[in-house]
């Protein structure tokens, strides 16, 4: 049996026909549009272009916001412009199939845990770092979704008071501190104060932003500023594993996102600063950390997995 799953990214979007064994049959990728209604456009024929040549039984949309228990309107984005979008109706309507709306981030958390990295334990924490961090809590095998379908947005719990301003309308939001935009504010931030941050400033010089993957780069070229910024970062989210550790109790947390293919020179800080904010450390058992393993294409996989299931 075959379903359709696509991953609305603030960039790409990415869709995919997929089988019941997690396998992506075929993919497309296209760019973003701006406006909502040329976006929910691109879905729709993405999806059209993939039923053209497969026999499929259920559509799955991931959307990087917080959706309603019936799996259909996205509440709130907090870095995209939809205020209670009815995103279920507006893509059946085009698509003429049952369409199944999920957060991103559950949905590659899903997809570690059906598919990936996960796929060991029973209890996992996946946080995903790009744009915004995302959350996905696997409790008992089940994806949590809470009492209004919008539980798990650990990137918008509270990491700092009185802290930066955040998409949400809160601040201090964790998403400030620990996303990929994080880790280029802090590697601006290195830039500017001269010293270590040297490499950083000519690389803004020459490029006039610095992006994620440039910070990537000069961190697995050993550089001193890019490695101080990862590890700021890293470290905000290693405080909050702590956190979440006392609240979930996790196996494994798994990191996914474009920073996430770091692998050790992330995971590594974020394990000192998780292990240094645990209640009871030293006599508790703790849980592993694993780099999301199915990368860009956890989130087509894991809504594509949950498409058709009941909400
Ligand atoms: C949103 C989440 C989303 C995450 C990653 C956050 O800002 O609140 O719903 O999963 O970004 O895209
Ligand atoms: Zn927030």
């Amino acid at each position: 049996m075959l379903k359709v799953g696509i991953d609305i990214g603030g960039t790409k979007i990415a869709g995919g026909v997929v089988d019941a064994e997690g396998r992506i049959v075929e993919k497309l990728r296209v760019d973003t549009p701006k406006d909502t209604a040329a976006l929910a456009r691109a879905v729709v024929d993405m999806a059209a272009h993939f039923r053209a040549a497969h026999e499929i039984s259920a559509v799955g949309v991931a959307a990087a916001g917080f959706i309603d228990r019936d799996r259909a309107v996205v509440i709130h984005a907090p870095n995209i412009a939809w205020h209670n979008e009815p995103l279920k109706a507006t893509l059946e309507q085009g698509i003429g199939l049952p369409v199944t709306i999920e957060n991103d981030a559950n949905a590659a958390g899903w997809a570690e845990f059906r598919f990936g990295a996960g796929r060991d334990v029973d209890h996992m924490v996946m946080l995903t770092m790009g744009t915004g961090v995302g959350g996905a809590v696997v409790l008992d095998g089940a994806l949590f979704r809470g009492g209004h379908g919008i539980g798990g947005e650990l990137g918008h719990t509270r990491f700092a008071r009185d802290g930066r301003a955040c998409g949400c309308g809160q601040n201090g939001c964790l998403e400030q501190y620990a996303s990929g935009r994080a880790l280029q504010r802090e590697a601006n931030a290195i830039a500017d104060g001269g010293g270590i941050g040297e490499a950083l400033a000519r690389l803004r010089e020459e490029n006039g932003v610095i992006t994620g993957p440039a910070v990537s780069r000069l961190v697995l070229a050993g550089d001193a500023g890019a490695i101080e910024a990862l590890r700021r970062v890293a470290t905000a989210l290693g405080e909050a594993c702590g956190g979440f550790q006392a609240v979930l109790d996790p196996e494994l947390f798994v990191i996914g996102g474009g920073v996430a293919q770091l692998g050790d020179d992330l995971l590594e800080p974020v394990r000192i600063a998780y292990e240094t904010s645990l209640p009871g450390y030293g006599d508790r058992p703790v849980a592993r950390f694993a780099i999301a393993q199915l990368v860009n294409d956890a989130g087509v996989i894991g809504v594509a997995d949950l498409a058709g299931e009941q909400a």
